[in-house]
């Protein structure tokens, strides 16, 4: 059988099958934000942010289509100007010839996404989705298995997802054995995994006061980091991509941007 190029709708459409816009937050902004759906696709690469270096790193490969977890746009904006941080994103990315699609909280919530796999990672069994007041369903809970200490579960987590520090409130001796797991920015959620019966919330960024009132209800936050806890669905994507290109017969070539970094660096 002959193999055909997709167009953007078409892997649109494919990745909607995975993590429909539905299931997205009410101010987020999922699906294809530039270019032409109709675009003939040939190459694509997936990253997690849309950066200069992204877009940079997808026309040196050819890409006509830039597929990623964080939205370009998600704030209104009144202009698209060179001198402007989003504004050059874009002119870049249309000078290029590149189309973006991005899935973001519909894919933290999706079935196998971001915090399903995360749970993968950590051997969290038989993670549950928590839906929180907004009706979303991007928290997870499950068995730690086998439970295990807090620095243990720390250090693993430092190792797995290659942090270069862990940030945690709670005691180190204390024993996990419900593990809730929200990728990215899920501080706030520790109290909705408290009253679920977690006993510890593993997460990208924790805000102070977040810290501070879970420590003082006995309650153990890890952050791992926003990029390193979100950076593992990357691949993930690609893998799907490739598994539908082989179902649809498409001829795609499918990149991850491997040196794509965390902006945000430590001094030690
Ligand atoms: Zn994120």
């Amino acid at each position: 059988m002959e193999e055909i190029n997709p167009s953007v709708k078409d892997i649109l459409d494919a990745l909607y099958e995975w993590a429909p816009a539905e299931l997205a937050l009410s101010w987020d902004n999922p699906g294809q934000t530039i270019g032409d759906p109709g675009r003939q696709v040939k190459k694509i690469c997936c990253a997690l942010d849309i950066s200069l270096s992204t877009i940079d790193f997808a026309k040196t490969q050819g890409a006509q289509l830039l597929v990623t977890h964080h939205p370009i746009l998600i704030s209104p904006i009144k202009s698209v100007l060179e001198d402007a941080v989003v504004g050059k994103r874009i002119i870049e990315s249309i000078s290029g010839g590149i189309s973006i699609i991005s899935l973001h909280t519909n894919l933290d919530a999706a079935k196998d996404g971001v915090n399903d796999l995360l749970s993968e990672l950590f051997d969290v069994k038989g993670p549950a989705p928590v839906e929180d007041s907004d009706g979303a369903n991007i928290l997870r809970i499950g068995q730690l298995d086998p439970p295990r200490r807090l620095d243990q579960l720390l250090a693993e987590v430092k190792e797995k997802l290659g942090c270069q520090a862990v940030f945690y409130t709670g005691k180190q001796d204390q024993v996990v054995s419900r593990l809730a797991i929200c990728g990215g920015s899920g501080g706030s959620y520790w109290q909705l995994a408290k009253e679920n019966g977690a006993d510890c919330l593993l997460t990208g960024e924790v805000r102070h006061h977040d810290a501070l009132d879970a420590r003082d209800a006995g309650f153990s936050i890890v952050g791992a980091g926003h990029f390193e806890t979100e950076l593992p669905i990357v691949k993930r994507m690609a893998e799907f991509l490739n598994e539908k290109a082989a179902g649809n017969n498409w001829d795609i070539e499918v990149y991850t941007f491997s040196s794509e970094a965390s902006p945000i660096e430590i001094f030690y």
